[in-house]
């Protein structure tokens, strides 16, 4: 668990309106890392297969603050094709709409640090090419 995770003591249970059935609700109990309040689900109702609950979000931010990649715990309990947890991605990755099992998550950074080292290495090559260039131009 994140250090900046909220902090839940106990269970939380929400009762969710479910949308099959007129006046039919169900209550289900979040798993620790869930950080969803489910108010939309509460408050709007949901169908069962649909509702969702999520963890904290992990963004990868660009100098502008545009988000590039984002990533987060997700799990859809009452889908029967796919219960388990798995990360959710935004854009999404991979060939399964963007959900990544912790083998794909680690394959992911493995390849984010590959791209942050290349780009270490193109900053290095820029440094270099100006510095020729201003060698030049000087000498001209
Ligand atoms: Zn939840």
């Amino acid at each position: 668990m994140r250090a900046d995770a909220p902090q839940v003591s106990g269970p939380r249970v929400h009762t969710v309106r479910l949308h099959e059935v007129a006046g039919a609700a169900l209550a289900v109990a979040c798993p620790a890392w869930c950080v969803s309040d489910h108010r939309h689900e509460v408050e709007d109702g949901t169908f069962v297969v649909d509702f969702t609950h999520y963890g904290p979000e992990v963004s990868l931010r660009l100098a502008a603050g545009e988000e590039a990649l984002s990533a987060r715990i997700s799990q859809t309990p009452f889908d029967a094709r796919d219960r388990a947890p798995v990360v959710a991605t935004y854009p999404e990755v991979g060939a399964n709409n963007g959900r990544l099992t912790s083998d794909e998550v680690y394959a992911l950074a493995n390849q984010m640090r590959a791209y942050a080292a290349a780009l270490d290495e193109l900053a290095f090559d820029l440094d270099d090419a100006r510095l020729t260039d201003r060698t030049e131009r000087g000498t001209r």
